[in-house]
Parts: structure tokens; sequence; C-alpha cells
């Protein structure tokens, strides 16, 4: 393939051809989805940004909650983090939220509240990349750009090799060019969609269902009999098994979380070097258990570490006296959990303070001083001395947003009745 060639030359017939046969088949399969039945910029801004690495599946209700509460960027622009990130708690990958509501604030701020009509303004935004500003200007706005997504560049590339050969000289340009010339003039939104529908419903990057497909008499792989070979298998990104303590300290029906960005608080004796010490450029924005460092590999058994490993960290509260608390904390059981390509083995261990313990209010922080910095109290672990906030937050509904991991921990915590 030859990149100065006119991108036209690589497909099996007229660009007109392509857009007829998918969009007929859009029209009649396209799924039911709330942000396609009153299609708002706001909305599409959203759905977007959700669906970035997670199913439609699993982004409706939330996409549905999230609008319910911020009605409009300006709803979204006041709120706090902490409310965004709640509602986004267990959609994962918490980037994209913090990215959504600073984006919002720019837009109230520096663009009177208007979302920008040019994809050029979409890509000044944070979280807005080629993608995402190809989707909102096209889907939103009718913008005749390309949204190259993974479905989409499947779908390309099928449609134009048919040689698995050929493959190595299929270069990046080459989709960018073919999925710009494709795209409809009358519906560009439309077609952007129909193509990334196609993917995910007929085009499947495994088992594809070619002999339902709108565009098999002009898809070459199909053609020649090589769709399993089109594209390349993907070498699957090696996974890296890691293990690690949650502590669940509970006290009457509240328990303790760490705010935002707080590191590890406690550290196994003997123990090799962490595989992560820093989370919370997987975590920011969350609130979290008190937490061991990622070790590297699987725990011996589900033994785990003795509980007496978070006793300097919680020896160094002021006010909870932990001398008088009566024992260390025990190992309550163990998960597995996957965050990207980490697999987790988690020990929780469970604290339970006695609701005759004195000077606990002194501990709790009120939410409003947590977010100002206030009501901290010097804490020195065995990672370090420095200064930070705790709160005791009430088990069944959190105000603050966790992560799913976090919110396993607390079920399993409260199912052994700590
Ligand atoms: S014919 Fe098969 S490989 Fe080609 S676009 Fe359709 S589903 Fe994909």
């Amino acid at each position: 393939m030859n990149p100065d060639l006119p991108p036209a030359i690589f497909l099996s017939d007229r660009p007109e051809k392509y857009r007829r046969l998918l969009l007929a088949w859009f029209d009649k399969n396209k799924r039911q989805l709330p942000w396609r039945h009153h299609r708002t910029l706001y909305g599409t801004w959203i759905s977007e940004m959700m669906l970035q690495q997670t199913t439609v599946k699993v982004v409706v209700p939330y996409w549905e909650k999230f609008l319910t509460a911020f009605p409009d960027v300006k709803a979204l622009a006041a709120a706090d983090l902490e409310e965004v990130l709640s509602l986004w708690s267990g959609l994962g990958y918490y980037r994209r939220a913090r990215q959504l509501h600073e984006a919002a604030r720019i837009v109230v701020t520096q663009l009177d509240g208007e979302l920008p009509c040019q994809i050029e303004g979409w890509l000044a935004l944070p979280g807005i990349g080629p993608y995402a500003g190809g989707a909102v200007a096209s889907i939103g706005l009718g913008r005749r750009v390309p949204a190259l997504d993974a479905n989409a560049r499947r779908v390309f590339s099928r449609w134009l090799v048919g040689d698995p050969h050929d493959l190595a000289h299929l270069k990046p340009t080459h989709l960018d060019q073919v999925a710009t010339l494709l795209v409809d003039e009358d519906r560009p939104g439309d077609w952007n969609e129909a193509v990334m529908e196609l993917g995910a419903l007929v085009c499947r990057a495994t088992g594809p269902g070619c002999s339902v497909c709108p565009v098999r008499s002009l898809c070459k792989a199909n053609l020649a009999g090589t769709v399993d070979l089109v594209p390349p298998a993907k070498t699957a990104a090696k996974s890296l098994g890691v293990h690690l303590g949650l502590l669940v300290v509970q006290w009457k029906d509240q328990v303790l979380l760490l705010p935002p960005g707080t590191g590890p608080v406690a550290v196994p004796t003997d123990s090799p070097p962490p595989v992560r010490a820093d989370i919370s450029g997987i975590h920011g924005g969350l609130w979290g258990l008190p937490s061991t460092p990622w070790l590297p590999g699987p725990a011996k058994g589900d033994i785990g570490w003795p509980g007496h490993i978070w006793r300097p960290w919680l020896t160094a509260i002021p006010n909870l006296e932990y001398t008088s608390v009566g024992g260390d904390p025990v190992l309550l059981g163990s998960f597995r959990h996957a965050i990207t390509r980490y697999r987790l083995v988690v020990m929780v261990y469970g604290l339970g303070l006695a609701d005759t313990l004195p000077h606990m209010d002194e501990l709790l922080v009120a939410p409003s001083k947590t977010q100002s910095g206030g009501g901290e109290f010097a804490e020195t672990s065995a990672a370090g001395t420095k200064s930070m906030g705790a709160h005791f937050l009430g088990i069944p509904s959190p105000k603050h947003p966790i992560s799913n991991l976090v919110a396993k921990s607390l079920r399993l915590a409260a199912d052994s009745s700590v």
C-alpha cells in the first residue's frame, strides 16, 4: 500500500456504496440507547467519555444517573469533584471523570457555559483526544469528521486488506484517510455510529458474523476468506500478580476511610520492593482503606501477614489510644480483583473498636473540613511521617466516592461481622 495514493483506491467499490449499505443496516439494527433517544451535545459528550474502555451495557445505568444528577454542563461544573466521582464509582478509569469535571469548569469559566461547536474546541478540552473529539463533533454537532475507535479500526482493516501480508503496509495514516473519505456528508454522526455498531455487533474481533454483514460483498477480508487473520491477533498485555492488605476499622456503624492520595500505611517486614507504592494514579480522587503497598506475586495461600503489621500506624493516631483498643486487626478473608493489568489478591483485615472508646469524636472529621485540609492528625507510619486526614463514614451508602476494590472489601468485612 502506498500512502501517497488516494485513499479511495484501497476500497473495493465507491464510498457511496458502503454508506448506502451500512446506513440502511444501521437504521434497522441500531441499539436503543438512552443517549440516542433524545440527542443532545452534552449527553453525547458524557456517553463518549463513559464508553471509553467500557461496554454499552455497563454504561447505560451510569449515564442515566449522571444525567439526572447533572443535567447540563453548568450543573456538572458546579458539582464537587467527589460528587462526580461518587456517580462514577464502579466505572473505573477515574481519570476520565476528573477530566470531565475539569472540562465542564473550563466551559463555564472560559466559554460562557457554551459547549464548543467545532472539533478544534473539543480537542482543546481535557480528556478529549482525536477519537472522542471526532465522535462528539460528528454525532453531537453533525460535523463531517471521522471517529476511529478500536471497533472502527478493525472494520476498516477488514474492508481494506484481503491478503494478510499486506497488513505490514497498512499504516495508521491509511485508516485515517479512508475513515475521513468515507464519512457520509449528510449523516456523519450516524455513519460513525454505524461503523462502530457494526464492529460491536457483527464484525467482532473473534467470530464475526460475515454471513449477515451488510457490507460482506465489499469486504476484502471476507472475499479472500482471511477474516480470522485480519487484523492480526493482539498479544495480550502481560498481567502482573500482586497482593496487598486492606484494613477495615469499624466504630459503631461507621468505617474509617482515608482521603484521596493517601499512600500505603503499613509495610509487612521482610517485604520485597513494592510493585506499586503509589496507587493514586489508579484511584485518584477516591477515598480508600488503610493499605499495604502492592507487593509482587500472589500471597502465600490466604494466610496473609500477622495483624500487628498495622500497629505502628494505628499507634500513631492521636486520640485513638490504640493500647486500649484491646488487640490487633484480624485477617477476615481474601478475594481476587483485577485492575487494568494487575491481578490482585486482596487480604482484608478487620478491627472493631468498642462503642465506648473515648475521644472518638476528636477523630471524626467533617467532610467540609477534609476538603479544606482541616481536621488532620499527624501520622507516623512505617512509610514515613506525614500529615493526613481520616474520616469515619457510614457503611451502607458512603457519601464519598470509593472504588470497587474498597466496596468489595467493605462487603467482605460486613459479612464477617468485624
Ligand atoms: S464481512 Fe465479515 S469481516 Fe467483513 S466487515 Fe462484515 S463482518 Fe467484518
